[in-house]
């Protein structure tokens, strides 16, 4: 039996395997590719490569520190987690099953998509899904937030303090009439576009413009780019039966990640904490790790409030 398992090869999963090893711990990192979510990154024709903070290059540098991580990796996908009387059993997609007294799940999320002609064709080349990481290029631009809710309303006051013009596309009232939607929409630079469903993406190298429908009739605004912020939709379902979910399907953990299962924790994006970057996902998954090292000395729940190491 392992001492650890981590599932997932993002920020935190990577981060949460790294400490592992440097803790000498018996883990298995279980992972298809590595770097998650990180992997894709934004085109803009105004933008050299040498201006973006690249989450990928992050994860290279932290990457080449885990000389070990061949030894521990499986590639491939996690179907099923059962728990044991004393620990848990790693299923992954190829057949073979693996044995753990403690796991950590950083799976991850993504963002729900339009699922509209165009999206395909243009993500990553003018549309994205991460406003929060590339809002500091739209300086004098003019762009297009897709959403109503939370995200969306977060995205439109990051990017209404940079760019010439916000038009916020909102297929519903969501959280728009909010105390927030109200002093966010109130920007001299932001304008909506209620009850409007997005139809189509059109440009040519680069997404040019959002076609929009409202009431039947169809506009093309244009953009210098888009941002979807419609909801993160987290990879949970590994746990959906073992740990407790927050009402939007996020893992809930504690300040030390534990779930609701001794022994099981999790990191990064697929939890209810808030770590929507690369360094944020990093640090999650280490503290992961060590909340998994701290339950194998039996310190599970043990009161850290004045002993904290260092
Ligand atoms: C388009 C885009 C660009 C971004 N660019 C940046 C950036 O430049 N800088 C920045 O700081 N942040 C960026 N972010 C945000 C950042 O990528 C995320 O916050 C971060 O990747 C989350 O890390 P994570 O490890 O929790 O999850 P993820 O990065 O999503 O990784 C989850 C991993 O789990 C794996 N996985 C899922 N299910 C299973 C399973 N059943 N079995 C095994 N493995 C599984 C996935 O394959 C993946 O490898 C970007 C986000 C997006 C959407």
């Amino acid at each position: 039996m392992h001492e650890l398992i981590v599932i997932g090869g993002g920020p935190a999963g990577l981060a949460a395997a790294a400490y592992a090893v440097r803790k000498r711990m018996d883990a298995l990192f279980i992972s298809k590719g590595l770097g998650g979510r990180t992997k894709r990154q934004l085109r803009l024709p105004w933008v050299e490569d040498y201006q973006v903070i690249i989450g990928a290059e992050t994860i290279q540098r932290f990457r080449s520190q885990l000389e070990y991580l061949d030894f521990m990796r499986v590639r491939g996908n996690v179907r099923h987690i059962a728990r044991l009387e004393e620990g848990f059993r790693v299923e992954v997609a190829n057949g073979h099953s693996y044995e753990t007294r403690t796991v950590i799940v950083a799976t991850g999320a993504n963002g729900e998509m339009l699922n509209i002609p165009g999206e395909k064709e243009f993500e990553m080349r003018g549309l994205c899904y991460s406003t929060m990481t590339y809002a500091p290029l739209m300086v004098d631009r003019n762009v297009i937030v897709v959403g109503a809710e939370m995200m969306a309303l977060r995205a439109v006051a990051e990017l209404s303090r940079i760019a010439t013009h916000v038009t916020l596309v909102a297929e519903k009232a969501g959280h728009l009439d909010t105390p927030t939607g109200q002093i966010v929409l109130a920007a001299p630079n932001v304008s909506v576009k209620r009850d409007t469903h997005p139809v189509e993406v059109v440009g040519d190298d680069f997404a040019r413009a959002l076609v929009v429908e409202r009431e039947g009739q169809r506009e093309e605004i244009p953009a210098d780019a888009i941002f979807v912020e419609r909801r993160l939709i987290p990879n949970s379902g590994l746990v959906a039966d073992l740990a407790e979910l927050d009402e939007c399907g996020f893992v809930v953990v504690d300040t030390r990640n534990r779930t609701s299962v001794p022994g099981l924790f999790a990191a990064g994006d697929v939890t209810n904490a808030m770590t929507f970057q690369v360094l944020m996902g990093l640090g999650d998954g280490e503290k992961a790790a060590l909340s998994a090292f701290d339950h194998l000395l039996g310190m599970g729940s043990a009161d850290f409030a004045c002993t904290r190491g260092r």
